[in-house]
């Protein structure tokens, strides 16, 4: 099936962004602002009670960063260069958390100088470099959580402890003159399946109780981290089905007098606000009767599509192009055959896409151009407008 723009556009912003993109040379992400500031409004309007953090990784530009600056957002930040990319857009250091729980001892009193207070812990040793470099701050402790098989993009395994260990490190962090604070959890971006919040809600709901019936720590706060979706091939329920399910989660668990709710959305806010442009190189056949087209474009696995490894996140595709479809397989233009965006996932493409015709990736906005290479093949960083 052709993919429809109405099914991720307004008709009216994708005309005005082609008609920027008609401006200028391929390949390059053009963002609309406002999808991001509708976004980010949905969002409050869904969970009313919760404080934003942005995950900054999904898309670092300042516009993006003075954008939800104005609009009350606070910030999760994971490296030193991404806090001074914030503080010089003048946010201050009340409104960001070092939500990286692989950090440098020297990176911690960093942020710590900068006034920040609020870290993410999920081992011993950082959670005692943190009352080291950051005495007294609020540390909260990240949750490992299931559902890495039904998240695109998983981001489990690497972050997180379990519960028994989440426990242990929220006592000594009171021991160490640290404030145990909360408990956070991601339960993998573009998170499908909604069940999976209650999962995590439910852990927490046990940490809670314990900590404070046996030790007596009160945790304050719970953070959910990201994970909700953005509009690719792959269908997902609507934001508003995401929060009232996860709202109701959180009652059953935690009544009407919900601790303090922090979430830390990156791909939902950012990603359908970017369209992708390029255009294609070649199209070619590997043997005269070869059935598979391949479709090369200027852009690949190097140049803003990472998320296309395993054929994870399927972006739609449109182009001007009408007629008969063929299966295809995409790639980009790198010397680098990793560079093959999708193969087993056969992409639609009309028979008469030809060398020179523009392909347009929609829901681009997220995770693409800060993943993409500097300077593979000497192709340049992917250039973006923000309108
Ligand atoms: C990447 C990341 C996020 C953002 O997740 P999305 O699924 O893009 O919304 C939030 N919190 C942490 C700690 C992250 O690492």
């Amino acid at each position: 099936m052709p993919i429809q723009v109405e099914d991720y556009f307004p008709r009216e912003t994708f005309q005005r962004m082609k008609a920027f993109a008609d401006q200028h040379e391929t390949p390059f992400v053009v963002i609309d602002k406002q999808t991001i500031a509708n976004a980010y409004d949905q969002l409050v309007t869904c969970f009313p009670f919760a404080k934003i953090y942005y995950a900054v990784k999904a898309n670092p530009a300042v516009e993006i960063i003075d954008l939800l600056r104005d609009k009350g957002s606070n910030y999760d930040i994971a490296s030193i260069y991404e806090l001074d990319k914030v503080l010089k857009q003048g946010v201050s250091a009340d409104r960001i958390s070092y939500g990286n729980t692989i950090k440098k001892s020297k990176d911690i009193r960093y942020f710590y100088e900068k006034g920040v207070r609020l870290f993410a812990t999920d081992s011993e040793a950082d959670l005692r470099n943190i009352a080291k470099a950051a005495p007294g701050s609020k540390v909260y402790v990240r949750l490992l959580t299931e559902g890495s098989t039904t998240a695109d993009w998983p981001l489990s395994r690497k972050f997180g402890c379990q519960t028994d260990m989440a426990m242990d490190l929220l006592i000594l962090a009171r021991q160490l003159g640290l404030v145990p604070y909360g408990i956070s959890f991601h339960v993998g971006s573009q998170q499908r399946d909604i069940g999976v919040w209650d999962a995590a809600i439910a852990k927490v709901k046990v940490i809670f109780e314990r900590l404070k019936e046996e030790d007596g720590i009160v945790l304050k706060m719970i953070n959910m981290g990201g994970g909700f979706p953005a509009n690719y091939i792959t269908k997902t329920n609507s934001l508003e089905t995401y929060a009232e399910e996860i709202i109701r989660f959180l009652k059953e668990d935690f009544g009407d007098d919900l601790p303090e709710i922090i979430l830390e959305p990156g791909r939902s806010l950012i990603a359908n606000a970017g369209i992708l442009v390029s255009e294609v190189v070649l199209v070619s056949r590997k043997s005269r009767t070869a059935v598979e087209r391949w479709v090369f474009t200027d852009v690949g696995k190097f140049s803003g599509l990472i998320e296309t490894m395993d054929e994870a996140i399927k972006f739609p595709i449109w182009t001007e192009k009408k007629g008969e479809m063929e299966e295809v397989v995409i790639a980009g233009p790198t010397c680098d055959s990793a560079d093959i965006m999708y193969e087993h996932y056969k992409y639609g493409l009309p028979l008469n896409l030809a060398i020179g015709d523009r392909l347009y990736w929609l829901s681009t906005g997220a995770y693409t151009t800060s993943y993409s290479a500097i300077e593979f093949n000497g192709f340049p960083p992917l250039k973006a407008f923000y309108l």
